[in-house]
């Protein structure tokens, strides 16, 4: 066996790999990158830290000077720590040159199988089934060659396996036969088992389908998720990242994350999106690559959220910006920095500097709200800082329909946010709607039904949702679906009027109110009504005693 396999060490256990090159005899630089280690012109492949456990007499004065020899002078310890090093592990490599290839036992029929059975035994007696079929399966998949496999050292990936057989083999012989008949058993056994999965079709990875993914049970599923970003969106961070109070890598998570419990074979991700539904269990997608495919599932689960609504209101689809996904952010940042950078570098008139750096922000809510303050914030310090003579003209709007922004909140946290956005100089145009969203300014109705204009070079708009293409399709599809603003489901979030389909989140929409609402319903009646009897109840003891 050569030394470089034996050294070699799992990446998973998180020790880095660590490289020193010597020149015959000399400690010269330390580099990284590559594995091989030259002394006295012969070359050692090994991971640092496996040499010091290799070695099993190395001391921290030789881990260090593996680390870095460039530090250690040729008088120090450190250098002979090192030859030590050096010393044991040319003769670990002229053992190994010197060990004997296992050679292969014959085994006749009757031991064959007695042995077979006994592995089995073991493996049922040391550990969870399944677990052995899953640990089985994932080495069907790695590149390594089932057929090269006879000795229980190739089978290091199974542990399981590896653990029952060595109770019965000698180590150091080939048993080609056992391991091909134990192995296509358990390959059986584990396709038999992957048969039964049905395959659960998740669309998004948004809130929704990640909390669905991260529940559902692997051993009986396989799970195809499809979605255009394989990324989880951390949505209520967006705002933070536009200002760079946070940093874009952390508003989002891979959704690779939540499929480490899955088997190899029990995940597909496509990156793509569903186009269409089909009928009789089948979807059409497109791929990021633009391709077009038709899917089957047992069971579709849809969390494809929702897009901003535009109302249909002119000039919004070409000039605004929406605020969904990182690279809304990224555009709306880099929208306002080059127009701040065209500000500085075109002699622009304070009048034109006001109109370029003009900024309207439409919807009043939590994400409108949040995004006016965290522009300010920006303009404030890193654009300041950038831009001292341009930024005193920069002037952001926010325009909200309703009386009040924040328009769901009770009252007094909605005044709260006008007074706050008055204190911040955001200009707050409330009881206005926007009609027309034009070049540089955005055309507004008031509860007069006065026009007017804002100046706007920038439009951000974040004024509610509604339904994805492929969501309206289906609701068209679907005749018992009444409502066309959402899928609506049953409580088990079944999507009314079909089989093996389910929907949640930002798409759809209970027929009936969930018990948990009717009961918080209740307990805030109940609370209210608590207060009404001890403030009557109080009166009535303050009017008795005063
Ligand atoms: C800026 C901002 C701040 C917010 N803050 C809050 C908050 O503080 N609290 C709160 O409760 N809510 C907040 N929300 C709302 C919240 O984000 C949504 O209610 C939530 O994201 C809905 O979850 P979802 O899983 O239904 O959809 P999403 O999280 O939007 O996920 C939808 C997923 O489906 C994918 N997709 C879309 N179309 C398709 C398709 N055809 N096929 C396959 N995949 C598709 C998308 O790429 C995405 O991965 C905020 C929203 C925004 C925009």
């Amino acid at each position: 066996m050569e030394l470089k396999t034996d050294l070699k060490i799992d990446e998973s256990t998180g020790l880095i790999k660590d490289n020193c090159d010597l020149e015959d005899g000399e400690i010269s630089t330390y580099k990284t990158g590559s594995t091989t280690l030259k002394y006295n012109s012969e070359n050692f492949d090994f991971y640092t830290s496996m040499v010091v456990l290799k070695t099993g007499q190395a001391t921290s004065e030789d881990y260090g000077t593996l680390i870095n020899p460039s530090q250690n002078t040729s008088e120090n310890k450190g250098e002979r720590g090192f030859k030590r090093i050096i010393s044991q592990l040319r003769s670990l490599r002229s053992n190994n040159n010197n060990q004997a290839e296992p050679v292969e036992e014959n085994l006749d029929d009757n031991k064959l199988e007695r042995k077979q059975e006994n592995v089995f035994a073991l493996l049922e007696m040391n550990s969870d089934k399944s677990d052995n079929e899953e640990s089985v399966s994932q080495a069907f998949t790695s590149p390594r060659e089932e057929s090269n496999r006879s000795n229980m050292n190739d089978f290091t990936d199974i542990p399981y396996l590896k653990l029952a057989f060595s109770k019965l083999v000698d180590p150091n012989k080939r048993y080609s036969k056992l391991w091909t008949n134990i192995l296509n058993k358990l390959k059986k056994n584990s396709n038999e088992l992957d048969s039964k999965k049905e395959n659960v079709t998740v669309l998004g990875s948004g809130w929704a389908s990640t909390t669905f993914i991260k529940n559902l049970d692997p051993k009986l599923y396989h799970v195809t998720l499809i979605s255009p970003r394989p990324w989880f969106t951390m949505t209520p961070l967006l705002t933070a990242a536009i200002s760079g109070r946070i940093g874009l890598r952390t508003v989002i998570s891979p959704v690779s994350r939540y499929l480490f419990k899955y088997p190899k074979r029990g995940f597909e991700l496509i990156k793509g999106e569903a186009i269409d539904y089909l009928g009789n269990n089948t979807i059409k997608i497109k791929t990021n690559c633009n391709e077009e495919k038709i899917h089957k599932y047992d069971k579709l689960v849809i969390g494809v959220g929702s897009v901003t609504n535009t109302f249909n209101i002119p000039g919004v689809e070409k000039k605004v910006s929406f605020l969904k996904t990182i690279d809304d952010v990224r555009e709306i940042r880099e929208k306002l920095f080059n127009n701040f950078a065209i500000a500085k570098n075109n002699n622009l008139s304070p009048k034109e500097k006001e109109k370029l750096l003009s900024i309207a922000i439409v919807g009043g809510g939590f994400a409108g709200v949040e995004t006016a303050f965290e522009l300010q914030n920006l303009i404030e310090t890193d654009l300041k800082f950038m831009y001292p003579d341009e930024a005193k003209f920069a002037k952001i709007s926010i325009v909200e329909m309703l009386p009040n922004m924040l328009p769901i909140c009770e009252k007094s946290v909605s005044e709260f946010a006008n007074n706050t956005l008055d204190q911040q100089k955001i200009k707050r145009y409330n009881n206005c709607r926007v009609t027309l969203v034009d070049a540089d300014a955005i055309n507004v109705v008031d509860k007069n039904s006065t026009s007017f204009k804002i100046p706007a070079s920038q439009v951000i708009w974040v004024s509610g949702i509604m339904q994805t293409s492929f969501v309206k399709k289906l609701i068209d599809k679907i005749e018992q679906q009444k409502d066309n603003r959402f899928l609506l489901v049953n409580p088990d979030l079944s999507v009314i009027g079909t089989k093996d389909m389910y929907a949640f989140g930002d798409c759809s929409r209970l027929t009936v109110k969930p018990l948990s609402s009717i009961i918080y319903k209740e307990c805030v009646r109940n609370v209210s009504l608590q207060k009404q009897l001890c403030s009557t109840t109080q009166k009535l003891f303050e009017g008795r005693f005063n």
